[in-house]
This record gives C-alpha cells, sequence and structure tokens, in this order.
C-alpha cells in the first residue's frame, strides 16, 4: 500500500507526541507518514500542502472558501480535510463539496473534558482561586475580595443539551445545583430521568444564577448572548462559555461588565481568538482591545482554547482522525458520526 502523506497545521508538541504514539498503537506507520507545523492554515501558508495526500487542521485553522480554492489549484492532491476537532464552523463545506474533498471530525473525542474545563472555570471564578493563587504566592494571606457564593441551591442555565451539555448537567446536579436548559432540540425524556427543565431562552436568562453556553456556533447561536441577552441576565450571574466564541458578542460582554452587572464572566473560547490563542505574545502589545479589556477585569477569566485539553481527549482524537484517514485512503467509507456533510440549511456560521 502506498505510503500516505498528511501534513498538520497548527500542531502542538502534545499533536506530535499523541498522534505519533496512536499511529504505532493502530499499527499504521506503513500507511501514513505525517510533517507537523507549527504555522496555521491560511492563504499564506496554503501552499505547504503541496504534494501531500491529507491535511489535518485544528480549530482556528482557516479552511474558507479561498483556501479550499488554493488547495484545489495548488495541491490538488489533498482529497480530505480531517479536524482535530468536534466544532467544524472553520471549514467552508461547499466548497470541500464542489471539490470532492471529504471533511472529518472527532464529534465525541472527551465530552468529560470540556465540561469538567466548564465547571473548573466557574469554580475558579467564583471562588476567586485567580486572585487567591497569586495572593499566597506573595505570601499575602488577606481574604478581603475573595467571598464566592455556594453553588448549592443555584440555578444553572445550560445552552446546548448535547454531548457536553449533558456531561455538565450532571456535574451541576450532583452539585445540588436547579438546572435550567435549552435547546432546539430537547430531550424532555431524559430532562425527567434526570431531574432537570427545559425552558424558554428567555427565562433561562432571568432565572438562572449561573449560564453556561454549550451549544455550537451556527447562524442560530451566532450572538446568542448579545446585550439584549445580557439585559435578561440576572443581577450578578456568572457567564460561562467553553463552546465557541462566536456565541457572544465580546464588546457587549465588556460593556455589560464594566457596568458591573455580572458577578464575572469566564471565557475558555473568545470570537477573534484566531489571531492570539495557541501562541505566546508575552512580549507583544496586544492589539486585540477585547480581549485585552475581558482580561484586565478583576471578576473575568480566559483560558486560551484550552477544554478540550486532557490526556483522555488528545489520545481519543488521535486515534479517531488516524482511523478516518486510513478508512479514507482504504477505499472505505467514513464513519457516519466523522464525516462532515453539508447539512441542509443548517450549517455553521464561518
Ligand atoms: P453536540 O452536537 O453533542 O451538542 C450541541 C447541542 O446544541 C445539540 O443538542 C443541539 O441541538 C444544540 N443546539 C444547536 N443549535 C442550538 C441553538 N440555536 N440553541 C440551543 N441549542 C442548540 O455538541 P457537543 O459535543 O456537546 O459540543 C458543543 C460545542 O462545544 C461544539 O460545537 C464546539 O463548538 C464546542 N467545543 C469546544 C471545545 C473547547 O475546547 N472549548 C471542545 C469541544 C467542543
Amino acid at each position: 500500500m502506498t505510503q500516505r502523506k498528511v501534513i498538520f497545521f497548527d500542531s502542538k508538541s502534545y499533536d506530535e507526541k499523541t498522534f505519533k504514539s496512536a499511529l504505532k498503537n493502530l499499527n499504521g506507520q506503513d500507511k501514513l507518514r505525517f510533517t507537523f507545523l507549527e504555522s496555521k492554515l491560511s492563504e499564506e501558508t496554503v501552499e505547504e500542502a503541496k504534494d501531500y495526500d491529507a491535511i489535518c487542521v485544528f480549530v482556528n485553522d482557516v479552511v474558507s472558501e479561498n483556501v479550499i480554492e488554493e488547495l484545489h489549484k495548488k495541491c490538488n492532491t489533498i482529497k480530505i480535510i480531517a479536524l482535530r476537532s468536534a466544532g467544524f464552523n472553520n471549514v467552508h463545506l461547499e466548497t470541500a463539496e464542489k471539490y470532492d474533498i471529504k471533511v472529518c471530525r472527532v464529534p465525541r473525542y472527551s465530552p468529560y473534558a470540556v465540561a469538567e474545563h466548564s465547571v473548573a472555570l466557574l469554580l475558579s471564578l467564583n471562588r476567586n482561586m485567580h486572585h487567591a493563587f497569586f495572593r499566597t504566592k506573595q505570601h499575602n494571606f488577606n481574604l478581603d475580595g475573595l467571598v464566592g457564593i455556594d453553588l448549592f441551591g443555584k440555578t444553572v442555565g445550560i445552552i446546548g443539551t448535547g454531548g457536553i451539555g449533558m456531561c455538565a448537567i450532571n456535574i451541576f446536579l450532583g452539585f445540588g445545583c436547579k438546572v435550567l436548559a435549552y435547546d432546539v432540540y430537547p430531550n424532555e425524556k431524559v430532562a425527567k430521568e434526570k431531574g432537570f427543565v427545559y425552558t424558554t431562552m428567555d427565562e433561562l436568562l432571568r432565572e438562572s444564577d449561573v449560564v453556561s453556553l454549550y451549544a455550537p456556533l451556527l447562524e442560530s447561536t451566532y450572538h446568542i448572548i448579545n446585550k439584549e441577552a445580557l439585559d435578561k441576565m440576572k443581577h450578578g450571574a456568572m457567564l460561562i462559555n467553553t463552546s465557541r466564541g462566536g456565541l457572544v458578542d465580546a464588546n457587549a460582554l465588556v460593556e455589560c461588565l464594566k457596568k458591573g452587572k455580572l458577578r464575572g464572566a469566564a471565557l475558555d473560547v473568545y470570537e477573534n481568538e484566531k489571531k492570539y490563542f495557541f501562541n505566546d505574545f508575552s512580549q507583544q502589545v496586544m492589539d486585540d482591545d477585547t480581549l485585552a479589556r475581558l482580561i484586565s477585569m478583576p471578576n473575568t477569566i480566559v483560558t486560551s482554547h484550552q477544554a478540550f485539553l486532557t490526556e483522555e481527549a488528545l489520545k481519543n482524537i488521535a486515534e479517531s482522525t488516524i482511523q478516518s484517514l486510513l478508512d479514507f485512503f482504504d477505499g472505505k467509507p467514513l464513519n457516519e458520526n466523522n464525516e462532515v456533510k453539508l447539512p441542509p440549511k443548517t450549517e455553521e456560521k464561518k
């Protein structure tokens, strides 16, 4: 069998380590050869894929109409785009389909990883861990300004009750919280069994002490948390986002936080994260004023799209991606859960 060449964009040392180890475990070394690039895929870097058989990308690689056009023109040996992620909002599916380029993703590599990170963000924000950590490092044992609230008995609003949202619901129910949920496809049977309640978006915003987002980025979810939604939220509520940055209008959130309406916000994702996230800019002046403002506030926590980052998730991502590539090059159909097809009029927002 011909050894197929796969080029990875936006890859880190942990990607290289887990993919090499998974390739060995799946006995795929004779079938696939990997090249790992740190640069993100974009119109500027697309030519790097020349003479490869597949590209493997992550959440902030640009797989736009133009990039796929360029791929087709300059690197027309590429017949599959493998996403090392669940979300696929960065891929222009129509153009991929036009050139008969398959797209695959890893839909359920570890819902626990993401749900647990969202809870970690909430607990840190609520109990001021981000301040306590630095205080004790400086031998400052003062507790002023560190008062949190009990989560027991509070109402948590979950937007999106798919794999990750459900894991988060289980955790919050375990904490003794009341859970309200909003989803375009509510699962009333599960809600009844577990003991949470589906409601309208308006009621969820009005009633929740914590609002946490677990819906994908679609036309219908873009800026689902905008000024109007923030106005409807309870005074003193907390907002958590580990889904996609585009769900929150970041400027509206800054204004809302400036007014002191929310207790705080914790974000693992940011709508314009592409330029900064995953890289070290500690020696440069940030030119994104909204992100700088969000980071600067005492009642915000920003992590750099790391909710997925557990050993288990990385292993599952690598194994699933490699399996899809092996299947594709063996001429087998892709697993229907992994193949990303153009959905009828509900495609993810670019
Ligand atoms: P999923 O497909 O299992 O669930 C998504 C849920 O959102 C579904 O139940 C769907 O019906 C619901 N939904 C769709 N449109 C909606 C709308 N307009 N309003 C309310 N709900 C809506 O997906 P998942 O595996 O739970 O992942 C959710 C999202 O989390 C992904 O799309 C991805 O963007 C994000 N994610 C982030 C990270 C990270 O590291 N931060 C990692 C993985 C996934």
